[in-house]
């Protein structure tokens, strides 16, 4: 493939990695869809073994489908390679596993993805992994939490589903003083809007559930690293755990992927024109879309992000109950969880995935009573607000 280096995203998220069929040329990547590679002989199967010659072995360590979409993945974020796993969570515990040790502490955004925050705080401290959960839009609060043991600095921005953002050009400087590694999830930005490892993230990864497959089929994840030593110890890690993606998915999620940037243009358009209207309205107490002048911190999302996303988090007037009576009435507006599909997916978070979660913490993750997140599709604009008129109408 000729290089890809100086070209364009639009033009990398289509070819990059693409290359796969050298026998026939099929333009889309074939799905190997075995468990094994043959050897032609006992030397072979050494070699490849001993790392002394490219090619597979057995697909839990490697396989064409899938190292395409890493390879492609890992060019659009600017890193060493990429590394596919089964789903999101699969690269959140891959990587607590392949750089956290007994007796290490870890510092977090607050508000990150709820499961992320759950197996730290449930499983790994059963291996004497400790964590602290703080705002990290402030890196006061990042430095008050720091330990003699502090290894690592994982964060989620623009967050869930607060959309809150947090400086990662300052992370970085505050993680390579205090040799900390710096994690990013960059589900809800997608390399299209934010690329962490240009900023000086050492590892990037996604829920590839969300905007990358993008058509709400799939559940898949991917790490990049940003150095070969990093890329090495989380592969392995991967690859003993069983981590792995499946070429099949791996072929889905490619199908998903090279309409990356177009759907994310269009969504993001449409989001701020919904942004902007929800503000008007006067049965909304405040919106947050990194969009508006009114978000706090829109300076920085000009700064560290291409564009302002897809998610909008508001808060409707009159608490739980006026949340779950708005939810009760949208039709086009899908009521369900997850984000970054092609449709408009709505949920209220304390009606919903976080009603078993005392108030308190709740409130404390800045999740309040009456918040409503949307993750905007691609639909007609106008018919995507008439809807949510529609609902708002008896609340
Ligand atoms: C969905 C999500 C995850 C987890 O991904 P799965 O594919 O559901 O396992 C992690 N982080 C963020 C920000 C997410 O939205």
């Amino acid at each position: 493939m000729h290089n890809l280096k100086d070209k364009s995203f639009m033009t990398k998220v289509i070819h990059a990695g693409m290359n796969v069929d050298k026998e026939y040329g099929a333009v889309a990547t074939p799905i190997y869809q075995t468990s094994t590679f043959k050897f032609v002989d006992p030397d072979q199967g050494a070699r490849r073994f001993a790392g002394e010659e490219e090619g597979y072995i057995y697909t839990r360590i490697g396989n064409p489908t899938i190292a395409a979409f890493e390879e492609n993945v890992a060019i659009l974020e600017g890193g060493f390679g990429g590394i596919a796993v089964s789903s999101g969570m699969a690269a959140v515990s891959t990587l607590y596993m392949a750089l956290l040790n007994a007796g290490d502490h870890m510092i977090s955004t607050a508000s990150v993805y709820g499961p992320s925050r759950g197996i730290m705080e449930n499983e790994f401290s059963r291996f004497g992994v400790e964590s602290s959960f703080v705002d990290t839009s402030d890196i006061k609060n990042i430095e008050n939490a720091l330990k003699d043991n502090t290894r690592a600095l994982f964060i989620e921005t623009p967050a869930n589903p607060t959309i809150v953002l947090t400086d990662i050009k300052k992370c970085a400087e505050f993680a390579k003083k205090h040799n900390l590694i710096l994690v990013v999830d960059n589900t809800f930005s997608t390399p299209y809007l934010q690329r962490p490892l240009e900023l000086s993230a050492d590892v990037v990864f996604h829920s590839i559930t969300k905007a990358i497959n993008g058509h709400t089929d799939v559940v898949g994840g991917i790490i990049v690293p940003g150095t070969e030593v990093l890329y090495k110890k989380i592969r392995k890690v991967m690859v003993g755990m069983g981590c792995n993606m499946d070429p099949h998915q791996a072929w889905l999620v490619q199908r998903g992927l090279k309409t990356l940037a177009l759907r994310v243009q269009r969504a993001q358009e449409n989001a701020q024109v919904v942004a902007e209207w929800l503000e008007k309205n006067d049965k909304i107490e405040w919106v947050l879309y990194p969009g508006l002048k009114s978000h706090p911190q829109h300076e920085l999302s000009k700064a560290q992000m291409d564009g302002f996303g897809f998610m909008i988090s508001f808060e409707v007037k009159g608490g739980v109950e006026a949340g779950k009576k708005f939810l009760s009435n949208v039709e086009l507006c899908t009521l369900a969880v997850s984000l970054g599909g092609i449709e408009t997916l709505i949920q209220h978070p304390a009606g919903m995935t976080h009603s078993g979660t005392p108030k308190e913490k709740r409130l404390a993750a800045g999740i309040t009573d009456g918040l409503v997140r949307i993750s905007v599709g691609c639909e007609d604009v106008n018919e995507i607000i008439a809807d949510l008129e529609n609902a708002l109408k008896n609340v």
